[in-house]
């Protein structure tokens, strides 16, 4: 059961896009970023532009696809969605770029995952609204040049450190999403389950969310669960019973931390006393990569006091200990 994992069956697409806000209005949380994005999607809308280039950055199920859709919706404009690997050649994304309507959103996921030479044409397109296509190969080669609609591009990244310099520049609004507060997380909870038709108690969704990992994705993704055990071994309606023997059934831990997070816990632990020890060291132990141990997975430790970062390394925190009913001797107290 795994629900961090990013290749969605279609079932999943589809439940998550039923849930999906569509309106500034439904997205809760991230209230800076919205209040902002409402600023600017009002000032281009007043003066009949598109929108800038805007980069929205942060771990993956906060919220950047669906934000990016409320954006062309809040615009009244058109919304196509591509993605970094997906856009193999220039012509895939000279494609795209020649379909869009005057100030039309362009969503790009993963931007950070763009081949080079796509990157390159994108430059221009950003720019200039223009780019120049090769045609022909050999002697009679030459580039044409096509005049495109002015557009919005929205750029979104778990990695944004991967970013190059030129693309990261030619961003007007850069915004980060942050975990969400338990509270928050309940709120999309029961706005979920209403949706869904299923009658949840105030204190199952509390429970629910206290165990999401600060992440809507993973929240419904965890509704959608319960549901089922509520259905099925219950009486319909989600209490805190059955929620709590569903998550229990589940695997889900207290914290909602994941495979991989406890994975890192246990290796500064066991491998490294505790720590410091730096990024690269516990990502080569772990077998992941060090840029997404530390921009997908860290800042939720962080965040939730499991790890800090001092001069030397990382290191672990009592919590973590207790967390494995350790304690920071090593000793096990379970
Ligand atoms: P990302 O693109 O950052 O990976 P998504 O936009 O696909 O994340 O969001 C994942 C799921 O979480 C979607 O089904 C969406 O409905 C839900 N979701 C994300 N953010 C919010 C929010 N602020 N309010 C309500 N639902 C949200």
């Amino acid at each position: 059961f795994d629900i961090r994992n990013n290749s969605l069956t279609s079932a999943e697409k589809e439940f998550e896009n039923a849930l999906r806000p569509l309106r500034f209005d439904d997205f809760s949380g991230q209230q800076k970023v919205v209040d902002n994005l409402r600023v600017f999607v009002e000032a281009a809308k007043y003066r009949g532009e598109p929108l800038d280039h805007t980069l929205l950055h942060g771990p993956p199920g906060l919220g950047k696809t669906t934000l990016s859709n409320i954006i062309a919706n809040e615009l009244g404009v058109g919304f196509k969605l591509t993605s970094g690997p997906v856009l193999d050649k220039p012509g895939d994304l000279a494609g795209i770029l020649t379909s869009l309507e005057p100030n039309d959103v362009l969503f790009i996921d993963e931007i950070h995952r763009l081949s080079p030479v796509v990157e390159e044409y994108l430059y221009s397109a950003m720019e200039d609204y223009r780019i120049d296509i090769m045609i022909d190969k050999g002697p009679s080669a030459r580039s044409i040049q096509i005049d495109l609609n002015p557009f919005t591009l929205v750029g979104a990244t778990t990695r944004s450190g991967l970013l190059t310099a030129p693309l990261r520049a030619r961003f007007g609004i850069n915004l980060h999403l942050e975990y969400y507060e338990p509270e928050t997380l309940t709120r999309i909870l029961k706005r979920s389950a209403g949706i869904l038709k299923v009658p949840i108690d105030d204190d199952a969704a509390v429970e629910i969310a206290r165990r999401s990992r600060g992440t809507p994705r993973i929240a419904n993704a965890l509704l959608r669960r319960v549901r089922d055990f509520a259905q099925v071994k219950g009486t319909g309606r989600i209490d805190t019973a059955i929620s709590k023997i569903a998550l229990t059934a589940l695997n889900i831990d207290q914290y909602g931390l994941d495979e991989i997070d406890n994975k890192i816990l246990l290796t500064i632990i066991d491998k490294f006393r505790g720590g410091p020890v730096g990024i690269t060291t516990i990502a080569t132990a772990i077998g992941e990569d060090a840029g997404t141990v530390e921009e997908v997975y860290e800042p939720y430790l962080i965040m939730e006091g499991f790890i800090k970062r001092t001069p030397r390394g990382r290191m672990v925190t009592e919590l973590a200990y207790r967390h494995f009913g350790r304690n920071m001797l090593g000793s096990n107290t379970a």
